[in-house]
């Protein structure tokens, strides 16, 4: 058993519209874009960052906006919910907030002892916001939701299988337990993490297939510490019969991707440099950051992304 991962680092969605999607993350729920860079796979896309004032491992919610992608079908093989974490007593004031905002699929709820808020992102996307007592993980400051109601980072993801087998092995393996279960759910957490330490596996043996498109869930990155618990976390991987990418340098940290037996990709995201290394704390996420083989063809690049009005 792994005992390298810590968590969450990051989540990884994809969008129809890069402006509504900043809009939604920066103005409806707070966050800091805490980068913006493009797809290193695709330049003419950008990859928007949001998260603690830092973009600390475990609050960073990440997106991939192609413009006017088709919605994606909601099924089993994937992350169906990310849940983030806010205050003790503050969902009244979310409910509030995002009623009045115009977000849709409101729905308060609860779920392993937790009060809970569910609701949709700009394309569907599946959120909830989970009241945490004794969250220390600190909200954005700067932004427009005070420190006493906003968002910590992340509690967890629920991924909806259909059977939940394979996966509950595979976590073991990375190091988390089941501790509840409730219903179609089960609580997977792993000790000595950063906050973000929940997986719950929701288990609906006739769910149809989910197909990928804006609003899904792209990949879920988990935290390590550094490249040698990444490389250590890499091997047992391969000597287990998996099959993972080299690592690959993603700029902010170093990745490496494999999928679940189910079909969910999965990354192992170091901790190391972060997102100050080539800005500012005082102004992170203001410029087009673009990666090195990539400089060359700036005005290019920017002539192709969509203006984005902060
Ligand atoms: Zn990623």
């Amino acid at each position: 058993m792994l005992t390298q991962i810590k968590g969450l680092h990051h989540v990884t969605s994809m969008a129809a519209d890069a402006q509504d999607n900043n809009q939604f993350f920066t103005k409806t729920l707070g966050l800091r874009r805490v980068k913006k860079t493009v797809n290193f796979d695709a330049p003419d896309v950008y990859h928007l960052y949001y998260g603690d004032e830092v973009g600390n491992a475990g609050s960073v919610m990440t997106y991939f906006p192609f413009q006017n992608m088709g919605k994606g079908a909601r099924g089993a093989g994937e992350v169906a919910e990310t849940v983030f974490s806010v205050p003790q007593g503050t969902l009244g004031y979310w409910q509030e907030r995002l009623s009045k905002q115009g977000v849709k699929e409101l729905a308060p709820y609860s779920l392993f002892g937790e009060n809970r808020l569910r609701f949709a992102g700009p394309d569907g996307d599946g959120f909830s916001l989970a009241e945490v007592d004794g969250d220390s993980r600190l909200p954005f400051a700067g932004g427009p939701v005070a420190v006493s109601e906003g968002i910590h980072g992340f509690r967890g993801v629920t991924m909806r299988l259909r059977d939940e087998g394979a996966t509950a092995e595979l976590l073991k393996f990375m190091g988390y337990q089941p501790v509840d279960k409730q219903g179609e759910f089960i609580r997977y957490a792993v000790p000595g993490g950063n906050g973000a330490d929940y997986i719950d596996l929701e288990v609906l043996p006739g769910a149809s297939r989910a197909a990928q498109g804006a609003g899904s869930v792209h990949h879920v990155a988990f935290a390590v510490d550094d490249r040698a618990a990444q490389l250590e976390v890499r091997k047992a991987l391969l000597d287990t019969g998996y099959q993972v990418t080299p690592v690959i340098d993603r700029d902010y940290f170093w990745a490496i991707y494999f999928r679940t037996p189910a079909g969910v990709l999965f990354e192992i995201a170091t901790n190391e440099p972060g997102f100050n290394r080539d800005e500012d704390t005082a102004h992170l996420g203001e410029a087009l950051k673009l990666p090195t083989r990539y400089q060359q063809h700036r005005a290019q690049i920017e002539a192709h992304l969509p203006p984005i009005t902060d």
